[in-house]
């Protein structure tokens, strides 16, 4: 992995969790650091920081967490993207592959201005069917993706050349 300034050492890895095989890369080790909260706060918003950003989409669940922050960071609006049945409002829904499963990602139907700049935002990216869901989500509901950024990249897992395909700027800070 490539390190940048510590945060790696920041990150836990889980040996056949959440399945037996599967290496999880637990970040809740970093959310707990100041320093290493600031500085992936700061590193995933730089590249955005250019004040072309309307809203930041999160994706449940570490997506708030980090999507919060960098909305206020870039100062603008913040957009849930839920797990099936959770959202209160009518909903459009995706359906799409994990690295283990299927699932459906929501929106609310009116929570993208039509023609506003969104940047997607997660924790990590792995096989990219997740962020693919999220940017079909914005783009149904007539928002233009701007990037999408994480902390994790699991560059064998190929998420990032799925979002190249689908044109979107994209930004990890380890890989
Ligand atoms: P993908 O759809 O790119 O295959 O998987 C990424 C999604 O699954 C993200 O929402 C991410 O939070 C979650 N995910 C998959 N593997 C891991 C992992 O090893 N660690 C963490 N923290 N999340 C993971």
């Amino acid at each position: 992995m490539k390190n940048l300034d510590g945060l790696e050492e920041l990150i836990r890895t889980i040996p056949d969790y959440p399945k037996p095989g599967i290496m999880f890369r637990d970040i809740t080790t970093l959310l707990a650091d100041p320093i290493g909260l600031k500085k992936a706060i700061k590193g995933m918003a730089k590249p955005f920081e250019d004040g072309k950003v309307d809203a930041v989409a999160g994706i449940e669940a570490r997506g708030f967490i980090l999507g919060g922050a960098i909305a206020d960071r870039l100062e603008c609006g913040f957009i849930p993207i839920r797990k099936k049945g959770k959202l209160p409002w009518k909903t459009i829904g995706q359906e799409y592959t994990l690295e283990y499963g299927v699932d459906v990602i929501e929106i609310h139907e009116d929570a993208v201005e039509p023609g506003s700049r969104v940047l997607i935002v997660d924790d990590l990216i792995a096989t990219g069917g997740t962020a693919e869901a999220a940017v079909k989500l914005i783009r149904r509901s007539g928002g233009n993706v701007v990037g999408a950024t994480f902390i994790v990249d699991l560059p064998d897992l190929g998420g990032m050349q799925r979002l190249d395909a689908l044109g979107i700027p994209r930004h990890a800070l380890i890989a």
